[in-house]
């Protein structure tokens, strides 16, 4: 597992552009995790709106809109990147919605400073133009998420919900190459999914993509799915994709420890767009909200909670039985997610479980 995990982070480091500062940061996540063994932050994904032009079938984010609550602006997101970097953090992905739509999109990516950072964001390409990624380049931004879900325009645009999604996603291809753009293909798999994911991972591999891949959650416009999710033997297969590949990666893939492994709380968190702190963008549980607690201690806590605590060895949101009925399974009543985890009666620290 561990070679795995290096042979992976290895492909991720070819594609990092080498500047010092950002290597600098990336070396000392690997001392202080490695050597120091301190658990270090290494990704924020900020999700900064909830508008898009698409409405795709198992949509994670389509309850992340709270209407009547301001989101978070430029300077509020400046603050917390600023803390998260204090933290070790060296990657951002920003996500939507769309983040493209965004008014102030190119203010958010300066504030997560791309000069000295990783920073990307995932797009449906609907409203990227040339001109966009071109000022994107001159930010410093050197890789992008360009999502779709099959090498068929038709089956593509039928998930996605967007007649004419295909198309974009081709023309938004042709700009990255001519402007040395890195692009990297997020796909979303499921059972039903499948025979698309390795027609994709096939396109990633032939175009020189990265793939990343995530595996179909019970959350958002998915609640209550059970049908489509995988099983702990189907994470076994996937395990014989990846070695074949060794452009496909996955969130578990590249964690400063080298070990395959769910960076939730630990590596990586997400912020919602009115700043709330959940594990990862697909988790429905949020730990507290940045306009009242500062990162640190809300990561600390979230360091204890058990089932990051344990350090899974896989994707809970997709895998994990118990974590999903108690922790996504209540997001079904809310109107809006993520919700308060204190809300939660299996979070309570003397909680023994039901079963
Ligand atoms: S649960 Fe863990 S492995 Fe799965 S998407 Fe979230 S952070 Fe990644």
């Amino acid at each position: 597992m561990k070679l795995d995990g290096i042979r992976k982070t290895l492909h991720q480091v070819d594609k990092i552009r080498y500047r010092p500062a950002l290597l600098r940061k990336i070396a000392n996540g690997y001392f202080r995790t490695l050597v120091l063994r301190k658990p270090t932050l290494r990704i924020v994904e900020f999700s900064i709106n909830s508008a898009c032009q698409s409405k795709c079938e198992y949509c994670y984010a389509a309850k992340f809109r709270r209407p009547g609550e301001q989101m978070l602006d430029v300077e509020e997101v400046r603050d917390i990147w600023l803390q998260a970097s204090r933290m070790g953090a060296f990657c951002s992905l920003i996500l939507g919605g769309e983040p493209t739509l965004h008014p102030k999109f190119l203010d958010l990516v300066a504030a997560l400073e791309p000069r000295k950072n990783m920073v990307s964001f995932s797009t449906n390409c609907i409203s990227l133009t040339e001109e966009m990624v071109v000022e994107l380049k001159k930010l410093g931004v050197f890789v992008i998420y360009v999502s779709m879900n099959s090498t068929d325009a038709a089956v593509n645009d039928l998930v996605r919900g967007f007649e004419g999604h295909h198309a974009h996603v081709m023309r938004v291809l042709e700009i990255c190459k001519r402007h040395g753009i890195d692009v990297v293909l997020p796909i979303t798999t499921s059972k039903d999914l499948l025979p698309e994911t390795i027609e994709l991972v096939d396109f990633a591999r032939a175009n020189g993509l990265t793939a990343s891949m995530g595996l179909l959650s019970p959350t958002g416009r998915a609640e209550g799915e059970r049908d489509a999710l995988f099983d702990a033997d189907f994470w076994k297969t996937l395990r014989g994709l990846y070695d074949q590949n060794p452009s496909l990666r996955g969130d578990w893939d590249t964690n400063f420890t080298l070990e395959i492994g769910c960076p939730a709380g630990f590596e990586k968190i997400h912020v919602s767009p009115y700043g709330h702190v959940t594990g990862c963008a697909i988790q429905p549980m949020s730990f507290g909200s940045l306009r009242e607690r500062p990162l640190a201690s809300l990561v600390e806590e979230m360091r204890g909670f058990k089932h990051f605590a344990k350090r899974p060895k896989h994707c809970i949101v997709a895998l994990d039985k118990e974590f999903i009925e108690d922790y996504l399974d209540p997001a079904i009543g809310e109107a809006s997610t993520p919700y308060p985890i204190q809300n939660n009666p299996c979070a309570a620290s003397d909680c023994a479980g039901c079963r």
